[in-house]
């Protein structure tokens, strides 16, 4: 069977699970998964019910108990071999993140390697180097199950984040991907049945909305719960954890963040010019829908004028060079630049403009493009919003390509406690200045769980090796942390230090 650019979604989806020898999943009812890029539906999926959630629990928690037995090594063979299948099937997996995803091609497979990436990655600083002659290890138990709820905007590597490192301590993982990216992961899962072979059951996928999502995160057999998604998801599995019977382990959430950018009245005029190019792709990369995205900037009212202007500028190239396309057809820009999710990302979209406009902004941009050729899909023009001051609308994240520009006049203290404001200010900030007294006050009063001074790519690239997370209502516990990955997927006592004499030849 063969497969082009121009064949359908649904199509090209069948295509890349028969090139692992599977077919594509289809129920007569159920949920509906489409394709962002010109709404299609690529198929239906049953959905899992609590009864086989329980099943599914159950298997994973048998495969778990005979693979948390193994030594660490064997578990680093089954770990390298699947990063290698992983590898493998990285088109197949790229494609899925297009298709379901709506992103560029370059971005679905970065995720796709990223995805093979990690897995090495987290097993190389999990090792201690020799000491003294002795080859080292540390062991902490693994937690047992972990409950996986990913978001849409990244099918793929925020699953990574925790897939990972929870293998190699030992874990389980019980995945809920979004319902709106659900074929990225079952595609995932038949990759990873392949290389693990006998420890096949450890990853059990979930096809399902909300009500699964709630369901797995109440399961009394889960002992850690890692999410991805909104404040009020974040909320929810809070909540829903203080009812279980056992005391789980403290949550990783990581949750909607409502980035802000301070640019101070101590910038050159070459400074701001490189500032407002820095943050285009922050501002709206994959259009708008990445959690690192800058949402405020707050800009000392000397620069507004030449600011907006400038961005102005950039968003007209955007738009009228074309850059702006369906992704289906292999076409890339560099920010990656694609549609929105769905309609109802749109209508958010819509309502925070109008919002804005009866809260006194005057909002540019933010049109419908290519509704014509794709009535069911959603493009759009990247919006500012020039407030008079930092009224309600701003605190909210709208997951689209809107950027509030609110100005102050004062010192930059000012402009730390506006960006301090909303409760969802926890996730990214950064500061735009030539000023380091500024720089230091920025960094001492910015209560984001990332500061970022003069970076050349925004909000957008936040971790540079010091492990991911929010503060405030962005989000619960750390990921990513280099210095010791497996920390979050371990019971912290007890501890076994395990030292070998390496230069003893051993049978
Ligand atoms: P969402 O909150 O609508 O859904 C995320 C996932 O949670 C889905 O799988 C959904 O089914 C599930 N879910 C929703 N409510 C739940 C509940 N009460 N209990 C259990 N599961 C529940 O988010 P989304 O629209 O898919 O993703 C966008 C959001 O995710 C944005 O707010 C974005 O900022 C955030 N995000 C954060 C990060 C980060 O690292 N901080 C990364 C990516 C996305």
């Amino acid at each position: 069977m063969t497969s082009g650019l121009l064949d359908s979604p649904h199509t090209r989806a069948q295509h890349v699970f028969a090139g692992l020898g599977v077919s594509l999943a289809a129920a007569p009812q159920g949920l509906v998964v489409r394709c962002p890029a010109d709404g299609s539906v690529i198929t239906t999926l049953a959905q899992d019910d609590a009864d086989s959630l329980s099943a599914k629990i159950a298997v994973a928690a048998a495969a778990q108990t005979r693979f948390s037995q193994l030594k660490r090594a064997q578990r680093e063979g089954f770990i390298e071999g699947l990063s290698a299948a992983v590898k493998a099937a990285r088109e197949g997996l790229g494609t899925l993140i297009t298709l379901e995803g709506g992103k560029v091609a370059a971005e679905g497979l970065g995720e796709a390697d990223g995805s093979a990436d990690i897995l090495v990655k987290t097993m190389k600083d999990a090792a201690l180097p020799e000491f003294g002659g002795m080859l080292r290890t540390k062991e902490r138990p693994p937690v047992g199950l972990v409950g996986l709820i990913t978001s849409f905007n990244f099918p793929l590597a925020v699953a990574n984040w925790t897939l990972g490192p929870a293998f190699l301590a030992g874990n389980g993982v019980l995945w809920k991907p979004s319902e709106k990216t659900p074929l990225t992961a079952l595609f995932y899962k038949h990759v990873f049945d392949r290389a693990m072979g006998e420890y096949k059951d450890l990853l059990q996928v979930l096809v399902g909305g909300r009500a699964l999502g709630e369901g797995l995160v109440s399961a009394e057999a889960v002992t850690l719960i890692s999410a991805t998604g909104s404040v009020a998801m974040g909320r929810g599995i809070k909540a829903a954890l203080l009812q279980k019977k056992r005391v789980p382990c403290a949550p990783i959430l990581e949750l909607g963040g409502n980035n802000g950018v301070v640019m101070t009245a101590h910038m050159s005029d070459g400074h701001r010019q490189w500032a407002v190019l820095a943050l285009l792709n922050s501002f709206f990369g994959t259009a708008g829908q990445r959690c690192t995205n800058t949402r405020r900037l707050i800009v000392h009212r000397s620069h507004l004028d030449a600011v907006v202007a400038l961005f102005q500028k950039h968003i007209t190239q955007l738009v009228t060079s074309g850059a702006v396309v369906n992704p289906l057809g292999g076409a890339s820009n560099p920010y990656g630049y694609g549609p929105l999710i769905d309609g109802q990302a749109f209508a958010l979209f819509e309502k925070a403009k109008q919002t804005a406009r009866e809260q006194g902004g005057m909002v540019w941009g933010g049109a419908r493009l290519m509704e014509q050729a794709y009535p069911d899909a959603y493009y759009v023009e990247p919006a500012l919003a020039v407030m008079p001051a930092q009224t309600a609308v701003a605190h909210e994240e709208t997951f689209a390509p809107l950027l509030y520009i609110i100005p102050y006049d004062g010192e930059v203290v000012e402009a730390i406690v506006l960006l301090n404001a909303p409760e969802n200010a926890g996730l990214v900030s950064g500061i735009y200045t030539q000023s380091q007294k500024e720089a230091d006050m920025f960094a001492a009063g910015s209560e984001a769980g990332h500061v970022v001074i003069n970076p050349p790519k925004g909000t957008g690239t936040p971790a540079f090796g010091m492990g991911f997370g929010g503060n405030k209502a962005s989000g619960e516990g750390e990921i990513l942390n280099a210095a010791d990955p497996l920390r979050a997927f371990t019971m912290q006592e007890p501890i076994r230090r395990i030292a070998q004499n390496a230069a003893v030849m051993m049978l």
